[in-house]
């Protein structure tokens, strides 16, 4: 489903070259959640940033379905982007429209009919647990229920792909629970595949079936949840 190869990520800076992605290269299949940790400045960010590639890598190759995302046009990346859904940890709503008009801002971007959007962002709401809420505003919510929104918005468009950009980090445990089980609902309920970056092992542990350990830009460790987290 998303094959990255050798995935190098070099940013220019005013001190000189930063080598956040060394080489990077890892499969995930159809259906799966996979989790990658690793400490602050990793390269967490940069690598699921590349999926979609809002960063365009230094070279190495992501193939999403497929198709291979470095060889496209900005108007063919357009096109693939609506069917990679992300979610960040700050939220990212737009804080002057309502629940409902988040939601529908992708699908209204796409021209969509509003009686589809309507059909649509009222299913979502739904799904997320959010359906007497589609008249608040971002700041009448708490952080999950933000959260909640951010994850309606990312489905809008029916993705294939759902890329979790330290979703949880900006919530606390009890909350980051109720996120992550909504996550693996949604990952079973619609067959979408699933990409968690985060810090915190929980996360890993409780939603996740594989996992690459990250650290200073290449992978320490790859494998399943269990291997990687048993002691022998
Ligand atoms: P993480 O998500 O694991 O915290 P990041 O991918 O954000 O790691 O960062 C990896 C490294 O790349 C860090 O050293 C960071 O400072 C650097 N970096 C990230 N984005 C940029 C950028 N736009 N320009 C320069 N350096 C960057
Ligand atoms: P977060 O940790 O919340 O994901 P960061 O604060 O690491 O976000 O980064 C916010 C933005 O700044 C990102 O777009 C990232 O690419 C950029 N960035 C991160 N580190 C650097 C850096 N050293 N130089 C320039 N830009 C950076």
């Amino acid at each position: 489903m998303i094959k990255l190869s050798h995935i190098v990520k070099t940013y220019d800076s005013p001190a000189g070259p930063v080598h956040a992605l060394k080489d990077i290269s890892l499969e995930v299949a159809r259906g799966e959640i996979f989790g990658i940790i690793g400490l602050s400045g990793a390269g967490k960010s940069t690598l699921i940033r590349c999926i979609n590639m809002l960063e365009r890598p230094t070279s190495g190759t992501v193939e999403v379905d497929g198709r291979d995302l470095t060889a496209m046009n900005n108007r063919e990346l357009r096109a693939v982007r609506k069917k990679i859904g992300m979610i960040f940890q700050h939220f990212n709503l737009l804080s002057s429209a309502t629940v409902y008009d988040n939601v529908a801002f992708p699908l209204r971007l796409a021209g969509t009919a509003e009686d589809t959007i309507r059909t649509k962002v009222t299913d979502l709401l739904g799904l997320v647990g959010l359906a007497d809420k589609a008249h608040q505003y971002p700041s009448q919510l708490s952080g999950g229920q933000k959260q909640r929104v951010g994850i309606a918005r990312a489905l809008a468009s029916d993705p294939s792909v759902l890329l979790c950009d330290e979703a949880t980090s900006a919530l606390d445990p009890q909350t980051t629970k109720a996120i992550l089980r909504l996550i693996a609902d949604i990952n079973k309920k619609l067959g979408l595949t699933v990409v968690v970056i985060t810090h915190e092992m929980q996360v890993i542990k409780d939603i996740c079936d594989k996992v690459a350990v990250i650290d200073k830009g290449v992978i320490a460790e790859q494998g399943t949840v269990f291997d990687i987290f048993t002691e022998p």
